[in-house]
């Protein structure tokens, strides 16, 4: 069979969406475009610097391969958490990611949750536990992570922070805040980002239309050496992602071309909702770390879980050895 976009080659992938049959090369070609189209949408190629937030899972190579196809590689640097987590984190994994940033001519930042927050992931989890909390290792970890990331870019005066996540990854974070009912929450998800705070350095997801299926195929196709390793805190994920995660593919199977649709209708929408709800003044700042935290709150959430598990002590304001 012949690729429908060159109509010389032989097609190799089918993509159920657009009911077309492309070649490897279109395939490449038409991920890139797609990238590409949502990255001038928000204006990334007018950055001068973007912060690319990478785990050095496949969609973090893809990220890099694909903003670096039409962003000077000069303008992009990359960033990079150790969780500590044992038996995940691996030296290298990070190596791997390295040569391959600098084959494109990306720089990367190293930071470990050990040096800027004092703990490993796996003491905050043995401290939480010891102190009776029941909270996931992933509450921890995305919202340290989070912190971390806004944190490097604006160390290194980024306009943008780029993460590596999915169409897949974007309709399941809606569906969620949508059945959570956190509208302010929620349309912080559409294409164009808002700064709530001047200590945030603007998030972005250039990969939003790109199905995961896509990104897979893609990192195969360049013969990335990516982290296939799955994280051993996995299973105590919060259980609604993974349902509303069945649900989605059940739809998508069904009529393919759902996700897509919901996340652009979903864009639609948030446009309408931002341009007629008042945003709240600037957030509160936390009194611990200084860092941005909700409307209402005295301490950010990531303060309060390191006082739960009795890693900070709150009036002396210091990690406790
Ligand atoms: Fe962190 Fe949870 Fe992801 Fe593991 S599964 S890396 S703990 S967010
Ligand atoms: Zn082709
Ligand atoms: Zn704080």
């Amino acid at each position: 069979m012949i690729c429908d976009v060159c109509r010389a080659r032989e097609a190799e992938v089918y993509q159920p969406h657009s009911g077309k049959r492309l070649c490897r090369k279109c395939f490449i070609e038409d991920v890139r475009a797609r990238v590409k189209e949502e990255s001038l949408k928000i204006g990334l190629d007018k950055a001068n610097k973007i912060l690319l937030a990478v785990s050095g899972g496949k969609d973090s190579y893809v990220l890099a391969d694909t903003l670096a196809s039409f962003i000077d590689p000069q303008k992009l640097i990359a960033y990079n958490i150790t969780e500590g987590i044992h038996g995940y984190n691996r030296r290298e994994q990070i190596e791997q990611l390295r040569k391959y940033l600098s084959s494109l001519g990306i720089e990367l930042i190293e930071d470990s949750f050990k040096q800027s927050v004092g703990y490993t992931l796996d003491e905050m989890m043995k401290y939480s536990i010891g102190k009776g909390l029941n909270v996931s290792a992933c509450t921890f970890c995305g919202g340290f992570r989070r912190k971390l990331i806004n944190n490097a870019g604006r160390a290194v005066s980024a306009d943008y922070v780029a993460t590596g996540h999915n169409l897949d990854d974007e309709v399941q974070a809606i569906v969620i805040n949508l059945i959570r009912g956190d509208l302010l929450r929620l349309i912080r998800f559409a294409d164009k980002p808002i700064k709530l705070s001047s200590k945030f350095v603007l998030r972005v997801k250039p990969l939003r239309k790109v199905y995961e299926w896509e990104t897979t195929l893609y990192a195969y196709y360049s013969g990335y050496q990516f982290q296939e390793l799955e994280c051993p805190y996995i299973s105590t994920r919060p259980t609604l992602r993974a349902k509303v995660r069945e649900l989605l593919y059940m739809l998508e199977d069904k009529k393919p071309g759902t996700l897509l649709t919901i996340l652009e209708e979903f864009d639609k929408l948030a446009e309408k909702v931002r341009n007629q709800t008042q945003l709240k003044d600037e957030l509160p700042t936390c009194k611990i770390c200084g860092e941005p935290t909700s409307y209402g709150r005295e301490i950010c959430k990531n303060c309060e879980l390191l006082i739960s598990a009795g890693l900070l002590n709150y009036h002396q304001n210091l990690p406790m050895s």
